[in-house]
């Protein structure tokens, strides 16, 4: 049974999303570098197979190299998710012998309505480091993440003709889900079972890349997150509206979320987001 840990690798997130996901947006700390491989080293123990930084951006702090340096000491599968923000050709390229995957969010094939659901500006640059990437770190993996919202579902068909022509990896195509700091935006984004499986009919497979369409369960005993500041957190409580926590990794945070989550849920998790 393989697992996938998510870890906050920075404290603030410098994008403002409607429909984030994320607890917080801001912690009041982020780990140290010695704090993230203790952290590393007790998630091995708990045989989790790929080490996921996320953010915002983890590319915003300067000893991300390190970072992917002790998690390959480690033999984990090292994944980034980023919105590049702080991404740049110099930074990719030094991290880039430790780095397995890069996942990246794009919403819609164009940028009025990709922009409408992230910032002005941020599809074009997107769109353009990714080329970029594509060229200068061909043995990168790339993912592409999508959230599905009644903002971009009636263009998705195009934006499938873009993601074929970008020819990632992965394309991960999220359904909205009123949870974190978006909670409060259900009515802007939430779009209904029916619309997100008409969707999922109509976008079928492709030949060239994985398309997977997770469904809300996703949310439930299956992605196991550590907050920028050492908090494992994951299982929404839809009736509570929030993440249940577990304490910190050095109050056994992991093993106490461990005993709660379904090892077969977390080993699909790590098949369909490593393509493995
Ligand atoms: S969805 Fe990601 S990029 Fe957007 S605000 Fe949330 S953490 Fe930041």
């Amino acid at each position: 049974m393989e697992k996938i840990i998510f870890l906050y690798h920075t404290k603030k997130c410098y994008m403002n999303c409607g429909f984030c996901y994320a607890k917080t947006r801001a912690c009041n700390k982020e780990l140290t570098q010695k704090e993230i491989f203790d952290l590393a080293q007790i998630c091995k123990k708990n045989k989790f197979t790929v080490f996921a930084l996320t953010g915002g951006d983890p590319f915003q702090r300067t000893d991300l190299k390190k970072t992917l340096m002790n998690l390959k000491s480690l033999n984990y599968i090292t994944r980034v998710d980023s919105n590049l923000i702080h991404y740049t050709e110099k930074k990719l390229i030094s991290v880039s012998n430790y780095l397995d995957w890069l996942c990246i969010p794009l919403d819609g094939h164009n940028e009025q309505v990709h922009d409408s659901m992230r910032s002005k500006g941020h599809f074009i640059k997107t769109v353009n480091k990714i080329i970029e990437i594509k060229k200068i770190c061909p043995d990168i993996k790339i993912k592409i993440h999508t959230v599905l919202t009644k903002k971009n579902y009636k263009s998705v068909m195009k934006m499938k003709k873009m993601i074929t022509l970008i020819n990632p990896k992965i394309w991960t195509i999220y359904k909205y889900f009123p949870a974190g700091v978006g909670e409060k935006n259900k009515v802007q984004f939430s779009i209904s079972d029916k619309i997100y499986k008409q969707v999922k009919k109509a976008i079928g497979k492709s030949s060239k890349f994985l398309i997977d369409m997770p469904n809300d369960k996703i949310h439930d005993k299956t992605f196991l997150m550590v907050e920028a500041n050492g908090t494992v957190y994951g299982r929404y409580d839809a009736k509570l509206k929030r993440y249940k926590t577990y304490g910190t990794y050095l109050e056994k945070g992991i093993e106490k979320a461990l005993k709660e989550y379904s090892l077969k849920r977390m080993d699909k998790l790590y098949h369909t987001e490593t393509g493995d």
